[in-house]
């Protein structure tokens, strides 16, 4: 098991003052990562605070320490998993998919690095930025191994200012190195809470449209729930509009045309396909691109069975595939009065953040 401690002790002089605590489209900073770490699955996450400080918020917290490590030290004490995943609240814009890959790399240290993207001199002298790594958080450690390294730089009197140098300076951990991300920047001057801001708060709109025949003898999915096993939709997958029309929203979005060309009706591998691989795919280009799908608002027509009684678990599953908390996500349900017999159509909106600058993408204007 992986456990998230989320440093959020730290003075913020540098940006003059409790960084941690300003709202950032209503939301404190450092919430913004609890909200990630939860997003993934991370369930035990430990917040910490500046001794004294309080929240009204659900989440574990703890009073931090006079140093960073110290801090860090409290937060990984109280947490519970084998792994801990120590992250600075001031990182606020972490993406899913670089904790994902976090979590995915074995090893009793795994840590982000960037390169520097400007000429780097050190002592006076320009030295081979090539060879230069910036390290970032959040940072996967052994739970057992930071601890004893804590102990061990505590009767020496020595500081270290991230998990990555205490393990390799008191237990000769080889650290592994993933990508990081340019955009997991650390929010340390005034500035930086402006850039954080427009960031999180750049929100957008997909519309997606779908529409199945219903004929006899298939069974009718909608957003991965089986509604009936009389009649179906006609398709080539298994024809769940609902998660068509979402997934045709987010493609297009990201300029990758829509569910028709991704996922063509020509091709076996789709033949009879549940639909929910057309999600996971759909969402793992998006997140390649930075792009974040914020909400859901769904409407269906379809004439019989009525939907009321399958919508908490339309619900529930589409927060299960898309890692969204359920009020996020609206489902209405229409009969068409009497219009429309012999089809299901679904009209959707996707609301999707943008974590980071991408000349690729398509943005409606
Ligand atoms: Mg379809």
């Amino acid at each position: 098991m992986v456990s998230g401690v989320i440093l959020a002790a730290g003075r913020g002089r540098r940006a003059g003052g409790f960084k941690q605590f300003l709202p950032i489209g209503g939301i404190p900073l450092f919430y913004l990562s609890v909200e990630i770490f939860k997003r993934v699955g991370v369930e035990d996450v430990v917040v910490v605070l500046p001794p004294g400080e309080k929240v009204s918020l659900d989440v574990k917290t703890v009073p931090g320490g006079a140093e960073r490590m110290d801090s860090v030290f409290e937060g990984v004490k109280a947490a519970k998993g084998e792994f801990v995943l120590v992250h600075d609240s001031a990182r606020a814009n972490l993406s899913l998919s670089l904790l994902r890959r976090l979590i995915s790399t074995d090893g009793d240290l795994v840590i982000p690095a960037v390169r520097p993207p400007d000429s780097v001199m050190y002592d006076g002298r320009y030295i081979d930025r090539d060879r230069v790594l910036l390290v970032q958080t959040p940072q996967k450690v052994r739970r057992s191994l930071l601890l004893k390294a804590y102990r061990k730089a505590k009767e020496k009197d020595l500081i270290y200012t991230d998990e990555g140098s205490l393990l390799m300076g008191e237990m000769g951990v080889n650290p592994i190195i993933v990508e990081g991300e340019r955009w997991n920047f650390k929010v340390t001057y005034r500035e930086d809470i402006e850039i954080l801001r427009r960031l999180k708060l750049d929100r957008h709109v997909a519309f997606g449209y779908d529409v199945h025949r219903l004929v006899e003898g298939r069974p009718l999915y909608l957003a991965g729930v089986k509604i009936s096993d009389e009649f179906g939709a006609l398709g080539h997958s298994d024809g769940d509009a609902v998660l068509h029309a979402v997934c045709d929203a987010i493609l297009g979005f990201i300029d990758e045309g829509d569910i028709g060309t991704v996922f063509p009706d020509t091709d076996p591998r789709w033949k009879d396909a549940d639909s929910s691989r057309f999600v996971e795919i759909t969402l793992k280009e998006a997140e390649k691109r930075g792009v974040e799908v914020s909400a859901l608002d769904i409407t269906i027509v379809l004439e019989r069975p009525k939907l009321r009684s399958f919508k908490r678990q339309m619900r529930e599953n589409l927060s299960r595939l898309f890692g969204l908390p359920p009020e996020r996500i609206a489902i209405k349900a229409k009969s068409g009065n009497g219009l429309y017999p012999g089809s299901v159509r679904v009209f959707a909106l996707v609301e999707l953040s943008v974590a980071k600058l991408n000349f690729h993408l398509k943005i409606p204007s």
